[in-house]
């Protein structure tokens, strides 16, 4: 069992080494480069059902920042980073959170 590091340095390592809009594809939310390449766009999961069709998303309110690591809805004005996604996703604590994505990403964290 390997030691079980600070909240702090967890969530350093989530944010250096996960992207946010990875998190989202992991949960099915499809998202769609904009022109930019630096923004996403999907459809919100508080506020928007999911497309049927693959053919999103011009109507969508979601909006992912890559240079930030954040997430925003015009709709419902839900954002924040990938903790506060999980933690509202998921209906759990900020803590629950940061353990939940510790444990799904460690793999692709680097030790040191
Ligand atoms: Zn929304």
């Amino acid at each position: 069992m390997s030691r079980k590091l600070p909240v702090k340095k967890q969530l350093e390592r989530i944010y250096a080494n996960v992207h946010l809009a990875e998190i989202f594809t992991d949960h099915n939310i499809q998202l769609v480069p904009l022109p930019s390449e630096s923004y996403f766009k999907g459809h919100c999961p508080f506020c928007e059902l999911q497309p049927i069709s693959d053919q999103p998303q011009s109507d969508c309110s979601l909006v992912v920042s890559r240079p930030q690591n954040t997430f925003y809805c015009f709709k419902c004005q839900q954002g924040g980073d990938a903790i506060v996604f999980i933690t509202q996703l998921n209906s759990i604590s900020p803590l629950e959170a940061i353990d939940y994505l510790s444990a799904k990403y460690d793999h692709r964290i680097s030790h040191d």
